[in-house]
């Protein structure tokens, strides 16, 4: 693994060029690696294993490591084999520009490295960024003591960190579990856990676990944890807002009818110092438009994401998508669609034949996870749980009360709602605002909402990054 140094060069060049060292990234590189051919990971993140096999940074310990579900016995073997392979791995490279090969030209992918500007060319490139948290707001969720699920997570498996004394876990989907599991290892008194659907979405998504042996055990292993932990999940449920004087002190929680919409009449106040909310993941999917990939909206899988077809084939030429970005299924989804992808841009480079079993096994694992995802859906009715005066998009302060006056002086695309209020502007480029700015906008009735546009830099780069950027 790599670390920038002075003798470090700006321009480096391989057969394969990836995005993410998480499953998805880190099984596509082994097949590459495999068959000869020189393959470089860019990864932001200072170890690789990606969101779920998140690996602890340099010199820390945990001093009390939650139990691993059986998922991790194939993050382990991932991890163990890449260190072992000709892979090589660019951490804390965060790539913020990228060009597609074309002909002869090879695909470009801009990163930034500690304080260096570089540039990886490449005459493949598969992506594998991942995905985002999906808050909901309501009124308080900018109050420190505020988590999203994902957070929760980060910090107990991934640096040993006890968020507060006293949780509310609220959202909707399969990581609730590992939240509420993953915070009372840690000592974390989990006062409710509250799932915005309703109990039947938990029958609805059993076909999609019964199909996968994986699924099933995970399953098994989290419902074991939550019954030690003796939380009972409420279905039906959310937070209605969060209380306090300058952090988290309460949260007012209560039933949902439904269409999601909160029944007010229900609420009731519990003293926490912690909520962790996360309503799903959204692909990341940035990168994928930047170079061209064309995406397509589906609710089950996070909504928008990139369009990949056989093998992960996007619609340009030698660009790939697996895991996540392909919409969100879950870490088994990309452990195969690597596995797969990487068979054939191998295939494709060194022009032979790929076994069609992993295609096979990819599409399979992928139709578990999407019918197990369609069971939870996000219900529209969550969305009016903000008020007029909570904060939608975070980076330009844009509260739900603009955001509803913009949709309704300038019309609700998002294109029309960013003029007129400046939300999905900030920093993040609306890449934690987008979907809820829209579905407030809309009061969540839309079907497919507009796609959003990628915008140059990719993620928050410095300004000095860019204007040295290596050009060739
Ligand atoms: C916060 C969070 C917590 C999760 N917790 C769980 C859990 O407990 N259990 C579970 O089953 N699933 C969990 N998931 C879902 C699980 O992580 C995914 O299903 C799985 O990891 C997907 O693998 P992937 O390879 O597609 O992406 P990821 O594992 O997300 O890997 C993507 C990698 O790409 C890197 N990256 C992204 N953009 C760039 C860029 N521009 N430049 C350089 N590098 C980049 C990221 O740093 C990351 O390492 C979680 C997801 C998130 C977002």
């Amino acid at each position: 693994m790599s670390a920038p140094t002075c003798e470090t060069p700006a321009t480096i060049d391989a057969d394969v060029g990836i995005v993410g060292a998480g499953p998805g990234g880190m099984a596509a590189a082994l097949r590459i690696a495999e068959a000869g051919l020189s393959v470089v990971i860019l990864d932001e993140g200072s170890r690789p294993g990606g969101q779920i096999f998140r690996q602890l940074p340099d010199g820390f310990v945990h001093a009390n490591p939650p139990a691993e579900p059986p998922s991790h016995d194939a993050g382990h073997d991932l991890l163990h084999a890449i260190s072992g392979a000709t892979v090589r791995i660019e951490q804390r490279a965060t790539v913020w520009d990228a060009t597609p090969p074309r002909g002869d030209e090879p695909g470009r992918l801009w990163f930034e490295q500690g304080s260096a500007s570089r540039l990886l060319r490449c005459k493949a490139i598969v992506l594998a960024p991942g995905a985002l948290d999906r808050c909901v707001p309501f009124p308080g969720w900018t109050l420190p003591g505020v988590i999203t699920a994902g957070a929760a997570q980060v910090m107990v498996r991934g640096y040993g960190i006890k968020p507060g004394a006293r949780a509310v876990v609220a959202g909707s989907g399969p990581l609730l579990l590992p939240t509420v599991t993953a915070l009372a290892s840690a000592g974390v008194k989990v006062v409710a856990a509250l799932e915005a659907a309703p109990r039947i979405a938990a029958l609805r998504a059993l076909p999609g676990v019964l199909r996968s042996g994986a699924r099933l055990r995970e399953a098994m292993f989290y419902a074991r944890q939550l019954w030690r932990t003796g939380v009972t999940l409420q279905f039906s449920h959310a937070v209605f807002a969060a209380e306090g004087d300058g952090c988290v002190q309460r949260a007012v929680i209560g039933k949902l009818d439904r269409e999601g919409n909160p029944i007010r009449s229900s609420a009731k106040s519990i003293d926490v110092d912690v909520v962790c909310t996360g309503y799903g993941l959204v692909p990341s999917i940035e990168i994928g438009q930047r170079l061209g990939c064309k995406a397509v909206w589906n609710e089950a899988r996070g909504g928008w994401h990139i369009e990949a077809l056989s093998f992960g084939a996007t619609n340009v030429e030698r660009v790939f998508a697996v895991g996540e970005i392909a919409g969100i299924g879950g870490s088994e989804v990309a452990i195969a669609e690597g596995h797969a992808t990487g068979a054939m841009v191998a295939g494709i480079l060194q022009q032979r034949p790929v076994l069609s079993a992993l295609r096979d096994r990819a599409t399979s694992v992928r139709r578990a996870a999407d019918a197990m995802l369609r069971a939870f859906v996000v219900p529209k009715g969550v969305f009016s749980l903000a008020g007029d005066d909570t904060i939608v998009c975070r980076c330009e302060d844009v509260s739900a009360a603009c955001v509803r006056d913009a949709a309704r002086l300038h019309g609700d695309s998002l294109r029309a709602i960013k003029m007129g209020c400046r939300a999905g502007m900030g920093p993040c480029q609306g890449r934690m605002c987008t979907p809820n700015v829209q579905a407030i906008a809309t009061r969540g009735s839309c079907q497919q909402w507009d796609e959003p546009v990628a915008q140059v830099p990719l993620k928050p780069v410095r300004t000095q990054t860019i204007l040295s950027a290596p050009t060739k």
